[in-house]
């Protein structure tokens, strides 16, 4: 764990009122050791808190998720079919999912902005980029 951002996470929840309890260091522990580049599924999360220490119960991580997600610490994305993953927000990132190799690509959210600002000028809709992937071919696919 890199203890500024796990200090910096708990002084959120400080701030909003919230206990420190133990699931919730735990679920925070868990998603910080994890390279960014692995989708963990609630489920997943869930199983690792409980390595942890087995006295903290899955309902009580399903909830720490929620809460964690309302305060705009974590967020979930769909990269593919099943389970949502969930991403700290601070790492958010655009997903391209290969439809023939299940290959995922991470770009910065910033790649779909001009595609956004189209959205929203012709459409009056306002684009979440990341919430979803985006799915083609990769490089190894198409060559
Ligand atoms: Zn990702
Ligand atoms: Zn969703
Ligand atoms: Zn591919």
């Amino acid at each position: 764990v890199e203890p500024d951002r796990f200090d910096r996470i708990v002084a959120t929840l400080r701030e909003r009122g919230e206990r420190v309890t133990g699931t919730r260091t735990a679920v925070l522990r868990v998603l910080l050791d994890t390279d960014h580049h692995t989708h963990l599924t609630a489920a997943d999360i869930a199983e690792q808190v409980q390595q942890l220490d087995p006295g903290l119960h899955r309902a009580t991580v399903y909830r720490t998720l929620d809460l964690l997600a309302e305060l705009g610490v974590v967020e979930h994305v769909h990269v593919a079919h099943g389970a949502a993953v969930y991403h700290l927000t601070e790492e958010r990132h655009q997903h391209l999912v290969c439809e023939s190799c299940g290959a995922v690509l991470e770009a910065p959210v910033e790649v779909v902005d001009e595609l956004a600002a189209r959205i929203e000028r012709d459409y009056g809709f306002r684009v979440r980029a990341g919430h979803f992937p985006l799915t083609g071919l990769c490089a190894d696919c198409t060559g």
